[in-house]
């Protein structure tokens, strides 16, 4: 919360310019909704400067008007009233502000690099809406390009204190973490405090509040408030295009708070690429320089590249793995099993695989509950899992059966192994509870290829042989290992 000293604080600042006349006007005009063309004409008409940027950005590419305005009327006519009187505010907002010399300002904070951003911001939520078809983009201009402004605010009004904030972090979330420790309230409340002292409306002010937390929910679809709280990392990305963690955090929010996904974000930026030579020169400011900013679009494209390829690596991972136990499953063994058999005939090379089937498991079942089953599957993954190398797969092969692949191992090599594991299961002792510890046995059906061998035509052969070890070791009374021969 904003404390009182806060608020008197800025509200008495001296060191924060106060707005000009015509932006004092242009406020009024915002806030009321019965607002004329002759009535916004005639503020705008009051400040030259004022004027000749409205004209220029009706004429800008990013209108993409047929017509040419030569006077404010003209240009009302083509961006609309409420555009115009958005538009302007931006303008009057960001020259009054960034006049401000320095030296009033905390030390560290870096006057170039916070316009620099927030221009690149408001260019950035704007660009989100026209990708996203929004019909309020200057608002969205307007609300992004203020979102920031109580980081300024701080740096005006208590500059020594703020300096040390400052310069103790560079992520953007800590800064706002250590606002709201050492002061009380973070810059986005102080942003807030300020848009509303000088009555900018409400629903660009609270741009402030939402940029830093997940916006509205989604299903209500986008809204300029998830818009302008995106275009923050979109803002952060355009500006240092080389750092891939921002490209992580962009492509995350991206999706999560707009639904956008790699191609719509590759579009967005080449929104933004097309309109930024005309807000460059209309706020006149330098976001990047020529070389950077020819580098974005490829180099986004190429991030996000990596990224997809990352993704569906990742996909294809737990596309292999059983949801229970993160053993692979029955289809990535049944692919495994198939190659290796191949090479194993191929190259003439040994190949050794066993089903692993626990012992009257349906007891454990009917006695401790499924949930307790399922843990204790769980467990049994891991116990064996920690005793096989790289090289061999563990597959859940049914409920309780699992099968393990010995790639180039004979079976003399597999012993030593095999029996290994089996006692590593005998000796899990599952914890249900203090007084409750559970035990189980295995059975294990062993087949193996070695060079040269006929036996096995096809990997199912080597399946079904060592299925019907299994079922012996069953028959001979359980908690054993049973090696295929051609008698079984
Ligand atoms: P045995 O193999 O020694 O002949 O007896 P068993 O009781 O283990 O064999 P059976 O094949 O008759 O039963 C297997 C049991 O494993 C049946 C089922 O309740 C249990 N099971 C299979 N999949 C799961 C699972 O995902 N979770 C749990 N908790 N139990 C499972
Ligand atoms: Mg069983
Ligand atoms: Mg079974």
């Amino acid at each position: 919360m904003l404390d009182d000293k806060l608020k008197t604080r800025l509200n008495f600042c001296t060191t924060l310019p106060s707005l000009p006349a015509v932006a004092i006007k242009i406020i009024e005009l915002a806030n009321d909704p019965d607002a004329d063309i002759g009535t916004v004409c005639q503020y705008i008409s009051l400040d030259p400067v004022l004027s000749a940027k409205l004209l220029k950005t009706a004429n800008a590419p990013i209108y993409r008007s047929r017509r040419v305005a030569t006077n404010i009327r003209q240009a009302i006519s083509i961006l609309g009233t409420h555009s115009v009187i958005v538009i302007a505010l931006s303008f009057s907002l960001a020259s009054s502000l960034m006049k401000k010399p320095s030296t009033d300002l905390a030390p560290t904070f870096d006057s170039d690099i916070f316009w620099r951003r927030s221009i690149a911001s408001a260019l950035a939520s704007r660009a989100l809406g026209e990708k996203l078809a929004l019909s309020f983009l200057d608002d969205l201009f307007l609300a992004g390009l203020v979102q920031e402004i109580g980081i300024l605010a701080y740096s005006a009004i208590i500059p020594e204190e703020y300096n040390k904030i400052l310069a103790s972090t560079i992520d953007h979330d800590q800064l706002l973490n250590a606002e709201r420790q050492i002061l009380g309230a973070g810059h986005d409340e102080l942003g807030y405090a300020l848009l509303q002292k000088w009555h900018i409306p409400d629903y660009i002010a609270l741009s402030c509040i939402n940029s830093h937390s997940q916006p509205t929910p989604k299903d209500l679809g986008p809204t300029l408030q998830s818009c302008v709280a995106v275009s923050r990392y979109l803002a952060d990305y355009f500006l240092f295009p080389h750092e891939t963690e921002k490209m992580t955090a962009l492509t995350e929010t991206a999706h999560n708070w707009l639904g956008l996904d790699h191609a719509a974000l590759i579009d967005v930026i080449k929104i933004m690429e097309v309109s930024l030579k005309s807000v460059e020169d209309l706020f006149d400011i330098s976001i990047h320089d020529a070389l950077e900013a020819d580098g974005v679009l490829a180099q986004a494209k190429e991030l996000l590249m990596i990224h997809s390829l990352a993704r569906m690596k990742e996909l294809e991972e737990k596309s292999q793995r059983d949801g229970l136990t993160g053993a692979y499953n029955r289809m990535y063994f049944d692919e495994t099993l198939r190659r290796e058999f191949n090479l194993a005939t191929q190259y003439h090379l040994p190949l050794t695989i066993a089903i692993i089937d626990l012992d009257h498991f349906k007891k454990v079942n009917d006695t401790h509950g499924h949930l307790a089953g399922d843990s204790l599957l769980v467990t049994v993954v891991k116990t064996v899992c920690a005793q096989i190398r790289q090289d061999d797969t563990l597959s859940r092969y049914g409920g309780e059966e699992f099968a393990l692949i010995l790639p180039g191992t004979t079976l003399e090599a597999s012993r030593n192994l095999i029996a290994r594991l089996k006692e590593a299961i005998t000796e899990i002792a599952y914890e249900l509870d203090d007084s409750c510890i559970i035990q189980i046995t295995a059975s294990i059906g062993v087949a193996a290829y070695h060079e040269g061998s006929t036996t096995f035509n096809e990997p199912l052969d080597m399946i079904k042989a060592a299925d019907s070890a299994l079922y012996a070791a069953k028959h001979a009374g359980r908690n054993r290992i049973v090696e295929w021969n051609s008698l079984l």
